[in-house]
């Protein structure tokens, strides 16, 4: 097992419910009061602002965009105008939307490669909060699937994807089909309402108790190789439905499973 020395987690750009000072106090307890860093949004904090360095950074943003759902790694020559794009918010992060689904895999890559050398070791974890949403291609049923945390180096927690991510309830996307088919599709108010606090939406109150199961999977990667627990009233569990998240984060009779408890407690002196 891999000794954590630090843990840097750069803040998501539009936080707005998000409490990232109770994440990093959370870690640093987790994990017997190492250091860890709060640092500003990624490229904001590892990126001179130079234009040619802008200019490669959005280029290659722009690249990873997921252009077909069925097919993973299309190769493709950007748009001006995606790159433009991709350029304009990396100087305003914050007011970036968030419908485009961006390959995670290659996402991290790119992220790599702006950290410095001194940091890219085993010694330090670098966890990116992303308001952005990534996905990674599933080989079973051929398709992409957005994702709440991506794992390597470094690893990425996207809030949308705590959003997108696990699926809502069935009777959810049923409902939501009838209301198309009689040309309601935008009033969502009523189904809103119908599964309130059974699934995660945008400015919940609920995404930091979230985020700190999802940072602790990303510690038990770096630490471990496997972020994931059977356990479903373990944080570690690789929750597939808003239901299972929710459950394995907020309303679990305990934190972790004995397991990884007894790993956590060789942290605390
Ligand atoms: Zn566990």
């Amino acid at each position: 097992m891999h000794i954590l020395k630090h843990v840097h987690l750069y803040d998501a750009p539009s936080a707005g419910t998000l409490h990232t000072s109770e994440l990093i106090d959370y870690v640093g307890q987790r994990m017997g009061g190492i250091p860890v860093t709060l640092r500003g949004e990624f490229f904001g904090h590892q990126l001179s602002g130079e234009d040619d360095e802008m200019n490669e950074v959005a280029e290659r943003l722009a690249r990873c965009k997921v252009r077909s759902l069925e097919k993973p790694e299309v190769v493709f020559k950007p748009l001006p105008a995606e790159v433009d794009y991709e350029r304009k918010f990396l100087r305003r992060p914050e007011s970036k939307p968030f419908g485009i689904l961006y390959d995670g895999v290659t996402f991290l890559r790119i992220l790599w490669e702006w950290i410095p050398d001194e940091e890219r070791n085993h010694d330090h974890l670098h966890i990116v909060l992303s308001n952005q949403l990534l996905g990674t291609y599933d080989a079973n049923d051929r398709r992409y699937h957005a994702r709440v945390a991506i794992f390597g180096m470094p690893c990425v927690i996207s809030t949308t994807g705590v959003i997108e991510g696990p699926a809502r309830p069935k009777a959810f996307y049923l409902l939501k089909q009838q209301f198309a088919a009689i040309g309601r599709s935008s009033d969502t108010y009523q189904l809103q309402e119908q599964f309130r606090g059974e699934f995660v939406e945008h400015n919940d109150e609920r995404m930091t108790e979230i985020l700190k199961g999802y940072i602790m999977q990303a510690v038990f990667y770096h630490m471990t190789g496997d972020p994931f627990c059977d356990d479903p009233n373990c944080r570690l569990y690789n929750a597939h439905w808003q239901k299972e998240m929710i459950h394995a984060q907020l309303e679990s009779p305990y934190e972790f499973c004995r397991n990884h408890t007894n790993v956590l407690q060789q942290f605390m002196h």
